[in-house]
């Protein structure tokens, strides 16, 4: 049997939420054995993604916590505790009987369907190009002789593993054999996410190279254009309440 794929999401309330959501729903929904862990950045579950993973099909596990006021500031990593707290779900309700592959996706980037055929492999950890992101066309793993030697980046190239969220998935029992490893606040400076997590389940010399030795784009870490609502009417409402 194929080891299931845990994709994790983080997600907020904002006007093109539904719209990532849908996006991202119709990709995962071509994944075989596939488990959609969504973490809304609420102190509650909302009724809008309650419906939507309902209506979805998707097999999937809807958890909820509110990132602390002090760090919704610019500048400030995202999505800290929506990741960790996926994580600590997967500690309490899988075991290593069950495997598993565990991967952050974003709700606003872009999946090809072919790098889930990729990741399902993971060993232990594994890395693979990542389109748009770090001020260039891509960032990649260098690797020679089927090893990951050094990075193709061009943005803070001292950082441990200078790769992005989309870029890399862990084994299930990676994650279960080390309940520590989580993403941090304390002490986090900014693009360090990543790194900051990797340190504590990987060595570079172990990575292993997906999409035929990091030579592919298979995600891209887009992003969606703020919404102009500027036209919103003020006073009069339409006859019908419309969820958008
Ligand atoms: N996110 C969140 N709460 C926030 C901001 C972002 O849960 O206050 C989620 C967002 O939905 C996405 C992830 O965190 O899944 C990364 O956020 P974003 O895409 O804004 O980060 P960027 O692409 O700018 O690094
Ligand atoms: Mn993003």
């Amino acid at each position: 049997p194929l080891p299931t794929i845990y994709a994790i999401t983080p997600t907020y309330s904002r006007a093109v939420q539904k719209a990532e959501l849908t996006r991202l729903s119709n990709t995962f929904r071509l994944v075989p054995q596939f488990h959609w862990i969504v973490v809304e950045d609420s102190n509650a579950r909302t009724e809008l993604v309650s419906r939507f993973l309902a209506r979805s099909g998707l097999p999937h596990t809807h958890l909820h916590v509110p990132t602390p006021r002090r760090y919704k500031r610019p500048g400030m990593p995202r999505a800290t505790e929506q990741r960790n707290a996926a994580l600590g779900w997967l500690r309490l309700h899988r075991s290593p009987k069950d495997s598993g592959v565990v991967f952050f996706a974003d709700d606003d980037n872009t999946y090809s369907v072919e790098l889930f055929d990729e990741m399902r492999s993971t060993r232990r950890v594994s890395v693979w190009p990542v389109g748009l992101v770090g001020g260039r066309r891509y960032e990649r793993p260098l690797v020679e002789k089927g090893r990951v030697v050094g990075w193709y980046t061009g943005w803070k190239a001292n950082r441990p593993f200078p790769i992005d969220m989309a870029g890399f998935a862990v084994n299930l029992k990676v994650v279960l054999e080390n309940p520590r490893a989580l993403f941090k606040r304390l002490g986090s400076k900014p693009g360090m996410q990543e790194s900051d997590f990797l340190k504590q389940i990987a060595k570079v010399e172990d990575l292993e190279p997906k999409a035929d030795n990091c030579t592919r784009v298979l995600v891209w870490h887009t992003r969606t254009e703020k919404v102009n609502l500027g036209n919103e009417p003020k006073h009069w409402q339409d006859s019908v309440q419309i969820e958008v």
